[in-house]
């Protein structure tokens, strides 16, 4: 089988071999081109151990030594490369207790989590396919390589892998597989919520993000979104939950948003905060539940107070995710007929500031901010009114 590899994973696959090493690009980005996508990144396995393969690179990062990897610079490029590696024994359902360099492409391989994902390949050697990673791509499989439970039990953020991959892909789960991930899924409740913020977050920006169903009905929820089980527990609304997040682009603030919209916004706040999400998407996705179900009016004026109160940046992903339960047709013609004329929904292009209506006599204090509001609430009425000499005119009649 030939891929075709980019020229400059050629040329550092090609630089170990040179100098007696093996190498091969491996995992994800083997199993995208197979696929024919786009890999995200390319990663290099090779016999080389760390400092040799630092050796033979002018620009390297030391990435993780300890586990074998070094990151080569190329360019504006950058690839991991990593020594062939046994992982020891687990002692915490996700560390390794301690990492072996190995000289064998089959012991790199054989610690990999699945078939698909476990594959390496170079030029000369083609594909190396030790557990039926092709067939598994054929049959859209998503298995695991050699005993489920046991490859659960070393690392538990392999079975929600698991429906992450299942839903990139729109793979079947292998059974041996589904049920080793069904009996372990509580194991989940060792691995660090970092960790599974990743994977959740895949599974969600996935093509299938309705697979997300999948987490309830084996149990996964229960110890990754023990908040939302109850208001899955109903089959209709949690399929339309579901359904919803096909609706919207793969954005992880609006996917978020309509799959924890039955909480409210002070629990999902919580729920993101204990999934150690960032302060801009836990805030983004507080203020999304908070409008969704909200009537945003019907004519420009009332649009315009909406738009005004919501904020100019997230009423566009505000129609996405109302546009998922009703025909936001009229309002979103009303928007951006606001946003061509450049009507002003925000005191920042008020066409009058605070230092004006003191420049009139107004002595600094909490009437400014008063007055302005008064003028903004006037102009949202009526946007021809956002013109500086009309509102300082209107100010000085005020006054
Ligand atoms: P993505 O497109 O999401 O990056 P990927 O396959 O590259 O997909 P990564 O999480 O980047 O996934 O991991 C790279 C490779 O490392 C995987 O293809 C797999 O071979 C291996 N791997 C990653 N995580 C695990 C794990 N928890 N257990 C075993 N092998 C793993
Ligand atoms: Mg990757």
């Amino acid at each position: 089988m030939y891929l075709k590899l980019p020229p400059r994973v050629s040329r550092i696959i090609h630089t170990l071999q040179a100098h007696g090493y093996e190498a091969f690009a491996v995992g994800g980005c083997v199993r995208d081109t197979v696929l024919g996508r786009v890999p995200d990144d390319w990663d290099i396995t090779t016999s080389a151990r760390p400092q040799e393969v630092k050796g033979l690179f002018t620009r390297t990062v030391d990435t993780g030594l300890i586990h074998g990897t070094v990151t080569v610079l190329l360019g504006d490029d950058s690839f991991e490369v990593t020594t062939y590696r046994i992982d020891g024994r687990y002692e915490d359902h996700r560390h390794p207790s301690q990492v072996r360099f190995s000289a064998e492409l089959a012991e790199d391989l054989r610690r990999r989590d699945l078939t698909i994902n476990a594959m390496a390949y170079n030029q000369e050697q083609g594909l190396v396919d030790l557990f039926g990673g092709m067939k598994d791509l054929q049959e859209k499989r998503i298995r695991c390589v050699g005993e489920a439970r046991e490859r659960f039990r070393e690392d538990a953020l392999r079975i929600l892998r698991v429906v992450r991959f299942s839903a990139q892909l729109g793979f079947l789960i292998d059974p041996a597989t589904e049920d080793a991930l069904r009996s372990l899924a509580g194991d989940l409740a060792y691995v660090s919520a970092e960790r599974i913020q990743v994977e959740l977050v895949k599974l969600l920006r996935s093509d299938h993000p309705d697979y997300i169903l999948r987490l309830f009905d084996t149990g996964i929820a229960e110890v990754v979104l023990p908040e939302l089980v109850e208001s899955a527990a109903d089959p209709a609304r949690a399929q339309s939950i579901a359904d919803s997040l096909k609706k919207v682009p793969p954005e992880r603030s609006l996917r978020l948003a309509l799959l924890l919209h039955p909480l409210g916004e002070k629990k999902s706040q919580k729920l993101l905060r204990r999934l150690k999400f960032d302060n801009h998407t836990i805030d983004t996705v507080r203020r999304l539940v908070r409008w969704y179900g909200q009537p945003l009016g019907e004519t420009p004026a009332q649009v315009r107070r909406s738009a005004a109160a919501i904020g100019a940046e997230l009423f566009p992903q505000v129609l996405q995710v109302q546009g998922t339960y009703r025909d936001v047709t009229d309002v979103r013609r009303i928007w951006e007929e606001i946003t061509e004329k450049g009507q002003c929904i925000s005191l920042k292009t008020l066409r009058i500031t605070g230092n004006d209506l003191i420049a009139l006599g107004m002595q600094p204090g909490p009437a400014v901010g008063a007055l302005l509001k008064e003028l903004f609430v006037d102009v949202l009425e009526e946007p021809g009114h956002n013109d500086r000499e009309y509102l300082i005119e209107c100010a000085k009649r005020k006054l």
